[in-house]
């Protein structure tokens, strides 16, 4: 198989359109027709992981954090990203991202998380805000099913634990083939009327162009009308963080102590009320302190995250300086390192001819000091 073939697996998973406007995602070196038969997954592409591969014949590695985040003026071997990108040009081994795209999954890497940790019945703590269109096609009666067929296939009608979605109801369209036209009904320069029906199901936007290729090809008209609207607050499956519960609650102490062994921290940062108990719980692998205000909305007990600084603590005070929540800081690498084995998971499932291996290496420079 191809990087093409492991690349579209991930992106069905996790389509790049849903990552966030400052990252980037996907191929970053190397070549979509490459054929691989074995895949390395990390969190971090570091020099160590490129050699794992070319010791081990992954001629694919794909990492969680993109490597090409910042532009790079150059891919020499003495430029410390770039001399990366040198490495596995000579090792021959290309290399993907999956990162905000992943984070953003129903499934992704916060409810990986939220798993790790015991918190059941997992939701999207913050959906991803005006990414819900509507698509519109009209279309002759006998047309309908291949539509609707063709809308589900690209990935339009899909709400909650539900596919196939859609609405129709009937009526007549108009009109009128000019000078040129090849119409599939009626005659150039006669005004036609056709029982037509109006098909309409909801779309997120990064499926958009699909949808409308999908539909194009199954549709009967030289001249499709498809229309596309904006849908305000529309409930995707996609977005940040879970929020879920524990099966009890539990005092601040005896979650701190689940959190730390969960996650292998060798220590925890923490603004929160000693006497407090936990049961409903926000988590977000990474720097997610901007969901904070959606974990308080969610009306969670706790929020774990990672990268939260001194002065930010203070935004889980209420005005008399009492903690609104437990916010707990876990530690980047310990929040994320589940997602190697999410990724690993995922593409055994879909590949059981590939070799699928996680890295050997912690990518995690940073070590706690206890003593
Ligand atoms: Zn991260």
């Amino acid at each position: 198989m191809t990087v093409a073939d492991v690349l579209s697996t991930l992106h069905a998973w996790a389509p790049p359109g849903q990552k966030a406007d400052f990252d980037r995602v996907g191929l970053q070196v190397g070549d979509l027709t490459q054929q691989i038969d074995r895949v390395l997954v990390a969190l971090d592409l570091t020099p160590a992981v490129i050699d794992e591969a070319a010791e081990t014949g992954a001629g694919f590695i794909v990492t969680h954090h993109p490597l090409l985040f910042k532009p790079v003026g150059r891919a020499t071997a003495d430029d410390p990203v770039g001399s990366l990108v040198w490495r596995l040009g000579r090792a021959g081994v290309s290399y993907a991202a999956i990162h905000t795209n992943l984070d953003a999954a129903h499934g992704g890497v916060s409810f990986a998380l939220a798993e790790q940790l015991g918190v059941r019945d997992a939701q999207i703590l913050a959906p991803l805000d005006g990414v819900m269109r509507k698509v519109v096609v009209f279309a002759p009666a006998d047309a309908a099913d291949a539509i609707r067929q063709s809308l589900a296939e690209a990935g339009a009608g899909e709400i909650g634990d539900y596919d196939g979605c859609s609405f129709t109801v009937s009526g007549t369209g108009r009109f009128r083939p000019r000078e040129g036209a090849s119409p599939a009904i009626g005659e150039v320069g006669a005004p036609e009327a056709v029982e037509e029906v109006r098909i309409e199901a909801v779309v997120p936007s990064w499926a958009v162009g699909a949808v409308r290729r999908s539909v194009a090809a199954a549709h009967p008209y030289e001249e499709p009308a498809i229309d596309v609207y904006s849908l305000e607050g529309a409930a995707t499956r996609q977005g940040y963080g879970a929020v879920g519960t524990l099966d009890a609650p539990e005092p601040l102490a005896a979650f701190l102590g689940r959190v730390r062994n969960a996650l292998g921290a060798g220590a925890l940062r923490y603004v929160g009320d000693d006497g407090q108990r936990i049961q409903h719980v926000a988590v977000c692998g990474g720097s997610g302190l901007s969901f904070l205000p959606a974990a308080l909305r969610a009306g969670a007990d706790a929020y774990v995250t990672a990268d939260v600084t001194y002065h930010r603590f203070f935004e889980a005070l209420d005005v008399d300086g009492k903690p609104r929540i437990a916010l707990v800081d876990a530690g980047h690498y310990e929040t994320e390192a589940v997602t190697e084995r999410l990724i690993a998971e995922h593409l055994r499932q879909s590949h059981p001819a590939l070799a699928v291996d996680v890295t050997r290496y912690q990518s995690s420079p940073m070590r706690t000091f206890a003593g």
